[in-house]
């Protein structure tokens, strides 16, 4: 049956969001960009562009909506947090569906992946709020009548800038630590997920924040360029591509504005020969397919130890061409479409290429047709024998294409990981605690699991080493990202 989501589209009335949300007020956005829904390739609304007007307003009232919210007290500041969680967790079906009819995710991994762990986030930030405080520093050896002190204060204002994998996650993960180290938040979502960011704003307002300690400006890349390059901008917390993250950095020299980067990744997943095989192909399959490939965290790229690599590239065909593909609004399916066309057409020139270059394919390798034909749905494909160096192996591809490669010794295999310009995430799969320990250490990575993939507790830090980023989110770390410390120095004579 094709797909129609013409009850759904009503259901959620989603013609109200070719808004802006500026200064504790709706604007109707000076431009429209048009929203086709993933699944079916047709529009379904729009989304606004911003004027640089909106953009300038929304940054004043961001400070001195910072004003209003820094000087109230921390339980009335904690109170409109969690209230904020409790609506986002009351309206979890409803932002679910919202999310999966933006941007095409499975409406179970926009719930589970993106409004779960939005209110999930939201209330770990706020317990942590009256928790922030510096140190007294010692003065050993210094003369007597000193004293020392730091303070952890908010940046201010803080631009957040947004993909459109996950959308509702960043409204947690970094709204969350934002407002509760006391910064007001410029919020630029990506113009292809911004519907479930004003809805986000809609709730934000029921919560009861002071005016303009969240703004919601909506738009393509010119919106967050004005951003970066805004002097009243303290802060950047930028998630996204690499080439625009070089944007933002050039942008944000022009006021030495602090920035913190979540970029992409080209993961390596490697499973030894003594490892849990059922668990691990399961694992590895999700850890690349999972959020349909657009994941900045994807397992992309698989290593298998030589023995076992008929094995699981047999288990790892049969549980690929088993995923359920279909419409994201059905709760049975795993892989929904791709987020747009210019994303299609990207996966599908990997693909083209990859099977050009000689690489075999083991599974998928082909758009959807059929029922399906008109949404941007493309099979979980797996490769096997790219060439190392080849842009499969090296370049995000951002879809549903797994590579596999077989290794032989540990120290191959850790090189092999580890040669690449991201380092995101990576990870191995054992029963050998030792080795896992060694591998764990020796990777490149600023996260690595070990027997399973893409856990990130809310406690736990996340962030890329090499051109995976700068900076760490999640945890005690959001803490410092979204804070500076100031010094007071203290003559008691
Ligand atoms: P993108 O870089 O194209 O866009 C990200 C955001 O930046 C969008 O809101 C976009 O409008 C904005 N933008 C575009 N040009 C800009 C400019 N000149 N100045 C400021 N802002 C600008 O990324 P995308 O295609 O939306 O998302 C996919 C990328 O995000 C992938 O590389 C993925 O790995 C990465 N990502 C990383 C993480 C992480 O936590 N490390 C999480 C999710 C996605």
């Amino acid at each position: 049956m094709t797909i129609d989501h013409g009850k759904i589209i009503d259901e959620l009335d989603v013609s109200r969001f070719g808004r802006v949300f500026v200064a504790g007020e709706w604007r109707e956005a000076v431009d429209a960009h048009p929203v086709v829904d993933p699944a079916t390739g047709q529009e379904i609304g729009h989304v606004g562009q911003s004027s640089a007007q909106d953009v300038n307003d929304a940054v004043a009232a961001a400070r001195s909506g910072f004003l209003k919210w820094r000087a109230m007290s921390t339980n009335k500041r904690r109170a409109c947090v969690l209230k904020l969680a409790a609506l986002v967790q009351e309206h979890e079906r409803e932002l679910s569906k919202l999310e999966s009819l933006d941007v095409g995710l499975p409406v179970t991994v926009a719930r589970n992946f993106g409004v779960k762990a939005c209110y999930r986030n939201l209330e770990y930030f706020a317990s942590w709020m009256d928790k922030i405080y510096g140190e007294v520093v010692p003065l050993t050896g210094q003369s007597e009548g000193h004293f020392d002190y730091t303070r952890r204060e908010p940046f201010g204002v803080v631009a957040v800038i947004t993909p459109w994998n996950t959308p509702m996650l960043f409204y947690g993960s970094k709204v969350g630590p934002a407002l509760a180290t006391g910064n007001a938040v410029v919020l630029k979502p990506s113009e292809l997920a911004s519907w479930s960011a004003l809805r986000f704003a809609e709730l934000a307002q029921q919560a009861g924040f002071p005016e303009g300690v969240i703004s919601v400006v909506t738009g393509d890349g010119r919106v967050g360029q004005q951003l970066c390059e805004h002097p009243g901008v303290d802060l950047i917390s930028f998630t996204g591509g690499f080439p625009t993250a070089q944007k933002v950095m050039v942008a944000a020299s022009k006021n030495c504005t602090e920035v913190a980067l979540e970029l992409g990744g080209k993961s390596p997943n490697i499973i030894f020969d003594d490892a849990n095989l059922a668990k691990a192909c399961m694992g590895s399959a999700l850890g690349c397919f999972a959020l349909t490939g657009q994941a900045c965290a994807a397992a992309s790229r698989l290593f298998v130890q030589e023995s076992v690599f008929d094995e699981v590239l047999g288990q790892l065909k049969s549980f690929a061409s088993g995923l359920p593909v279909g419409d994201p609004q059905l709760k049975t399916n795993i892989i929904g479409p791709l987020v747009a066309q210019r994303q299609l057409d990207r996966v599908m020139g990997f693909i083209e290429r990859g099977k050009a270059s000689g690489a075999e394919v083991i599974a998928g390798g082909e758009r959807v047709n059929g029922e399906l034909a008109s949404g941007f749905f493309v099979q979980p494909t797996i490769f096997s024998g790219a060439d190392r160096g080849s842009e499969m192996m090296r370049e995000e591809i951002f879809g549903p294409v797994l590579n596999v490669q077989s290794f032989k010794r540990v120290d191959e295999v850790v090189e092999w990981a580890n040669d690449s310009e991201y380092g995101l995430a990576a990870g191995l799969w054992t029963k050998d605690v030792n080795r896992a320990h060694k591998v764990a250490h020796a990777l490149e990575a600023g996260v690595v699991w070990v027997n399973c993939w893409g856990t990130v507790p809310n406690a736990a830090p996340f962030g890329g080493y090499k051109r995976s980023g700068i900076g760490r989110e999640g945890g005690r770390d959001a803490l410092s990202a979204f804070t500076q410390v100031k010094n007071i120095f203290m003559d008691l004579g």
